[in-house]
């Protein structure tokens, strides 16, 4: 079986040796040796000034809302994962949709200023696949109306945009290190801002707001990750070179080969150094997904539609309709993407979608 995705493993001799360290140490959590090595080599492999890593995609979005959210109206994106909109509705906020632009699939940032009302403390938005937002507009917006900027950065893992990481934008900004993600922990996630009385708030909120074993500066929640997911972090971070380097291979054959007088690929944002994080295929219309979708599923290939549905009509957020996400959401398929898809099964799955277009 041909899977959306298959997680990258690194040998498994390399992941004992750094799990070793915490055997002998008997040290599994609380932000042991393997936790801060991890974040002191993603602050010099991203070129950021830091991170606080989570245990993963989801607590980071929820503490950044508790913090900037105030139970207040967020202005988001209907065409994400629904932890985004998830994670608004669990704290307590109110998700208020702005369609998004047709080609990039981020949140249109020309629409959002009419979602603004007195009530909205924050915009979050989603880099979704790894294509940053406007993130110049959506900034000017957010200091003429004094809202905070939260990113949903969880595909963005490596981005660079305009020569700096997209983590490095909005008040807060997450990641996810979850199995499927570029760069992986097994579970696990990062925050991170620029703001030092902000980045002590989000330290200290992911430690049931401990301040030294008797004292407590705030509220907070237990969002550590252990070391064993920070081992399994060391030993794919040497790889990353290569991950990217293979997925960008297969992502060049898919668009050299794919019949695009009947499909559209995004439109990846100028200026941006990309992280080849998924492959995303628009069609005409769901009909055609489907049918295509089920050729596929007969011969053991299993796309994912990322992101079906269009998070505006879901149950517990229904908001007003939003035509463009609601029929990219329809329409869109996220084709398999992982390092050793070969050329055989790539062929495979290009002749199957190039011949049942219709
Ligand atoms: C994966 C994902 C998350 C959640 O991350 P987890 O690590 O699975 O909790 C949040 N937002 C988006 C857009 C995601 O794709």
């Amino acid at each position: 079986m041909i899977n959306v995705t298959k997680t990258f493993l690194p040998p498994q001799e390399e992941y004992n040796d750094i799990l070793k360290r915490a055997w002998d140490k008997q040290w599994l959590t609380n932000r042991g040796e393997l936790v801060l090595e991890l974040e002191q080599k993603l602050k010099q492999y991203l070129t950021i000034s830091n991170i606080i890593i989570t245990n993963n995609g989801t607590i980071p979005l929820q503490i950044a809302l508790k913090l900037l959210g105030k139970g207040g109206e967020i202005i988001t994106t209907p065409f994400s994962y629904v932890a985004s909109t998830a994670a608004i509705v669990w704290e307590n906020c109110t998700p208020v949709f702005v369609d998004i632009h047709p080609d990039y699939l981020t949140i249109d940032e020309t629409k959002i200023e009419a979602a603004i009302t007195n009530k909205t403390t924050a915009i979050l938005a989603t880099h979704v696949f790894g294509n940053p937002c406007n993130v110049e507009v959506i900034e000017a917006i957010a200091k003429k109306y004094h809202l905070k900027v939260i990113y949903d950065a969880a595909h963005s893992f490596g981005v660079n945009y305009k020569g700096i990481s997209l983590f490095d934008y909005g008040d807060i900004s997450t990641c996810s290190f979850h199995a499927t993600k570029v760069f992986h922990t097994g579970e696990g996630g990062a925050m991170f801002t620029n703001d030092e009385a902000l980045y002590h708030q989000l330290f200290y909120s992911h430690n049931f707001g401990h301040n030294g074993p008797l004292d407590f500066y705030g509220l907070g929640i237990n969002g550590k990750i252990s070391e064993l997911q920070a081992a399994m972090g060391l030993a794919v971070l040497p790889y990353m070179e290569m991950i990217l380097g293979e997925r960008k291979i297969v992502i060049d054959f898919y668009n050299a080969n794919l019949d695009f007088s009947k499909l559209k690929a995004i439109k990846i944002r100028k200026n941006t150094d990309w992280n080849y994080s998924y492959y995303p295929i628009i069609f005409e219309n769901e009909a055609q997904l489907l049918s295509v979708e089920k050729v596929l599923n007969e011969h053991q290939i299993m796309p994912r539609r990322y992101f079906y549905p269009s998070l505006n009509t879901i149950n517990y957020a229904k908001g007003q309709t939003m035509p463009i996400s609601e029929s990219i959401a329809s329409r869109i398929l996220c084709l398999p993407l992982f390092v050793g898809l070969g050329e055989k099964d790539l062929r495979s799955i290009i002749d199957i979608i190039n011949i049942n277009l219709c």
